[in-house]
Order: C-alpha cells, then sequence, then structure tokens
C-alpha cells in the first residue's frame, strides 16, 4: 500500500531522515517506536502529505505522492490523521466530527447518519450539541479519532495518540484502533513511546533512530531478538 524509498528529510542544517526504507501492507497495523527527536513526526507528517521530503520517495497505491513537487489532494482525501494533543475546533461535538464529511460535499442526511454511527463507535452518543473545549483529554482525543475515520479512509496515521492520556482513556483508544483495524479493515501506522502499547497493539513494529529505521519486524522479532545494541539498549531502558 505505501512504499517508501531513500527518505531523507533536512529542515536547514539538520538531517532529520537518512534514508528511510519502508513497506505498509494493507490491513496491517505498524507501529513506530524509539527515542524522542530521532524522526518518527517527521515521517508520519510526510506519509500524510504535511510535510515534503528532501529526497526519495513516497509511493502511496502506485502513485508517487511528491513527484514534480505537487501534493496529490486526491490521495490526501484516503488518509486520516489523529496528533498528540487532541486537537479540537472551537465548535460543538457534532460539527467537529462532520468536518471532513462537509469538505467532500456530502449530503446532510448522509452527514448525520455517518456522525451518528461514528459517536456511538466512540461512545460518546448523546455529545452533539457539547462544545468540544468543555471535553476531557480523552474525550477529545477520541472525537480526533472520529473526525478521522468517519472519511472511512484507507490509512490512518497517528503520532502518539496516547502520549497526553492516562491508562484507563488510553486503554479505550487502544480498543478504538483495534476496532477500526479489525472490524473496517483501516490499515494504521502509529507511532508510541510506549513500548507495549507498541507490542499490544501492532502486527510489526520499526524502530527508529537517527532518522532510520534500525530493526522491523513483529513484536516478538523485535523484542527478543533485538538487531543490534542501540536497538537492545532502547528496549532495555523502557522495559
Ligand atoms: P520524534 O517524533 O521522533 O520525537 P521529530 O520528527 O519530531 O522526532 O523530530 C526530529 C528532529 O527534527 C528534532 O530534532 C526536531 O527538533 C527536528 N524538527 C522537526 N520538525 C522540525 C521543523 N519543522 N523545523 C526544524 N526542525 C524540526
Ligand atoms: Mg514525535
Amino acid at each position: 500500500m505505501f512504499k517508501i524509498h531513500g527518505l531523507y528529510k533536512k529542515f536547514g542544517e539538520k538531517q532529520v531522515l537518512n534514508g528511510v526504507d519502508l513497506e505498509i501492507k494493507k490491513g496491517e497495523v505498524f507501529t513506530i517506536i524509539g527515542p524522542s527527536g530521532q524522526g518518527k513526526s517527521t515521517l508520519l507528517r510526510i506519509m500524510n502529505l504535511l510535510e515534503t521530503p528532501t529526497s526519495g520517495s513516497v509511493i502511496f497505491d502506485g502513485k508517487d505522492l511528491f513527484e514534480g513537487g505537487r501534493v496529490s489532494v486526491d490521495m490526501k482525501r484516503r488518509m486520516g490523521m489523529v496528533f498528540q494533543n487532541p486537537t479540537a475546533f472551537n465548535m460543538n461535538v457534532f460539527d467537529n466530527v462532520a468536518l471532513g464529511l462537509k469538505y467532500r460535499g456530502l449530503k446532510k442526511a448522509e452527514i448525520k447518519e455517518k456522525v451518528e454511527e461514528a459517536l456511538l463507535e466512540i461512545g460518546l452518543s448523546g455529545y452533539e450539541k457539547r462544545l468540544a473545549k468543555t471535553l476531557s483529554g480523552g474525550e477529545m482525543q477520541r472525537v480526533s479519532l472520529a473526525r478521522a475515520i468517519v472519511t472511512e479512509p484507507d490509512i490512518l496515521f497517528m503520532d502518539e495518540p496516547t502520549a497526553s492520556l492516562d491508562p484507563v482513556n488510553t486503554e479505550k483508544i487502544e480498543d478504538l484502533i483495534h476496532y477500526y483495524n479489525k472490524e473496517k479493515g483501516i490499515t494504521i501506522v502509529m507511532s508510541t513511546h510506549d513500548l507495549m502499547q507498541g507490542q499490544r497493539l501492532a502486527d510489526r513494529i520499526g524502530v527508529m533512530i537517527e532518522g532510520v529505521f534500525y530493526q522491523k519486524g513483529t513484536p516478538d522479532e523485535v523484542f527478543s531478538k533485538p538487531a543490534n545494541e542501540s536497538v537492545a539498549r532502547f528496549i532495555g531502558i523502557n522495559n
């Protein structure tokens, strides 16, 4: 579904991505783990077309996303993104979730049906009229997730989606990630600094250090056979 080859990203003089190669298979959950400041967010932002690479190719369903220096709006519509800090627009819950649907020009009744279904899934039916800013962090992150998922993306990117949440709310988000992947077939690429979460959710894990993947494999492979000292040290510190 996604094929990334030789991806480099520089911010000014700072080399952040150093030749990333990555293939994402349809239907999988891939988690990116690694110490902070290693390029996880930058990679996700490039995959989600929020940032352009310095060089390298990013192919989504056979199409080079950055060919000719232009970003493909069509492809962008097939992606969803959830950020680390729950973000809500200054409007009520219904309108927050409906945003992408309105943008796509769906009919009112259709929008209502999809939003109600999404709110049911995230356990916030009845919250339609609540202003988003009056929600708790956990509720707001579920609204962010509903907003990303309601447009039925093929792939969902999440950048440390539970980093600011307590364990109870983290579990709710994890259950939803599992549900959207297993029941709705959405491919998921997420970063997390929580190794156990990576292990719980992922089909495959990539360990990102200094802007490249030092190792990619199933959670079992990565945790029982770290590819090198750096991976072993990172896993060791966090266990
Ligand atoms: P991670 O998500 O692994 O913590 P990031 O991708 O956020 O890492 O950042 C990697 C490095 O790139 C950091 O040193 C960060 O300061 C730098 N960086 C990220 N975004 C920008 C930007 N827009 N401008 C300049 N430097 C950036
Ligand atoms: Mg980050």
